[in-house]
């Protein structure tokens, strides 16, 4: 099968599934969208409101400053591939819970297996932790990880991850907002060295 049709049939489940208890207060879960052959996935932590209400991943203000930040670098939202740890909201937009991440992410992993990303951009502190756990590097929060290149081997996959802070922490802070634009600039760098 291609890729399209092997991430459709991921979506397909996790828009039904009920594996951890966040089915129940959930409007839509968000499966996560993008260009199927892109060489770099970013990925969240969980959907908030918007994303709750439109199926879609980083459409609410955390997502609008993630679109420019991949504008200042010559990268939209179409041209990569944008996921997240948990597919469903967690009420009150409250921190992810082990048992959810613990039962969720089977469907990140097969995203990342099909997709085959060269980079991972993790954007936070619970993706970075759980892709970092993948990859056997220690993790000390992303204050010390972010705006660095790690290669690794998730998912017997080769990969360069490239963790920064959410989005959404921009919109409370100018100090973030600068940081993660500082990010994206080095991020473009290093797409260039690997040719992406
Ligand atoms: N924050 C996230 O981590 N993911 C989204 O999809 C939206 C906001
Ligand atoms: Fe299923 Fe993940 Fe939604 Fe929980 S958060 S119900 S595991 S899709």
């Amino acid at each position: 099968m291609f890729r399209r049709e092997l991430l459709d049939a991921i979506a397909a489940e996790v828009i039904v599934c009920r594996k951890c208890p966040l089915w129940k207060t959930r409007k839509n879960s968000v499966p996560g969208e993008g260009n199927q052959n892109s060489q770099i996935m970013f990925i969240g932590e969980a959907p908030g409101y918007w994303e709750d209400i439109k199926g879609k991943p980083f459409v609410g203000a955390a997502g609008n400053f993630l679109d420019t930040l991949l504008s200042e670098i010559g990268f939209s939202r179409e041209t990569v591939f944008i996921g997240n740890i948990l597919k469903c909201r967690p009420p009150k937009n409250r921190e992810p819970l082990p048992d959810e991440i613990q039962k969720c992410t089977p469907y990140l992993n097969s995203q990342i297996r099909i997709i085959q990303p060269k980079i991972i951009v993790t954007l936070g502190n619970y993706s970075t932790a759980y892709i970092f756990s993948k990859a056997t590097l220690p993790f000390n929060g992303i204050t010390q990880a972010h705006g660095k290149f790690y290669k690794a081997s998730i998912l017997d996959i080769q990969v360069t991850i490239f963790p920064t802070f959410h989005p959404a922490a921009a919109l409370y802070s100018g100090k973030y907002r600068e940081l993660l634009q500082r990010d994206f600039q080095m991020l473009k760098r290093g797409l260039t060295e690997h040719r992406i």
